[in-house]
């Protein structure tokens, strides 16, 4: 179980040294996104990189292949659980690297915000296609997913125009468990 309150603690003191405003976390309505507790080893990509999820999740992500797969569609996992500190050392990076706050949350989560904080959330991606790229949305995979992914529980987080002020995200996927 976790403790709330020491980890909002913990963001407040990662935001805070990171330089992020609290009220243009507030103003975009960000929910806290609690680490996952419990992980287990979802898929393992050729290189030997292993993504892990909720066993729930991975149960789901398991039977959405599967049947994707039985329809001719290959999808796989891009990017699936990310800690609390490796979220804080994206963000320490990009903003080493001259990038403004305001073109980072744009496309990253500030830390203790990020949906694969949880252990629910899978990037998505499919051959012959650049990853985390918004011309996702024109793959056949894609298609499928907007067809079926809902009957496994899974929904698109970060569609255009959405209230948290994300860019459009088609390859961004949670398992409402
Ligand atoms: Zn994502």
């Amino acid at each position: 179980m976790i403790d709330l309150a020491g980890y909002r603690h913990r963001i407040r003191a990662t935001l805070s040294e990171l330089g992020i405003p609290e009220p243009l976390i507030q103003r975009r309505r960000l929910p806290v996104c609690p680490e996952a507790d419990d992980l287990v080893v979802a898929e393992v990509e050729a290189s030997g990189r292993e993504h892990q999820l909720t066993p729930a999740t991975a149960a789901a992500w398991a039977e959405l292949k599967r049947a994707a797969a039985a329809d001719g569609i290959d999808i796989q996992i891009v990017s699936a659980f990310r800690s609390f500190e490796r979220q804080a050392q994206i963000v320490r990076r990009k903003l080493e690297s001259g990038q403004t706050l305001e073109q980072i949350l744009a496309v990253s989560a500030p830390p203790g915000y990020s949906e694969h904080h949880t252990g629910r959330a899978v990037d998505i991606g499919c051959p012959n296609q650049q990853p985390l790229e918004e011309s996702f949305e024109r793959t056949a995979a894609f298609a499928w997913l907007q067809g079926h992914a809902g009957a496994f529980g899974f929904q698109l987080s970060y569609p255009r125009d959405n209230p948290y002020g994300y860019h459009y995200e088609p390859w961004h996927w949670a398992h409402q468990a």
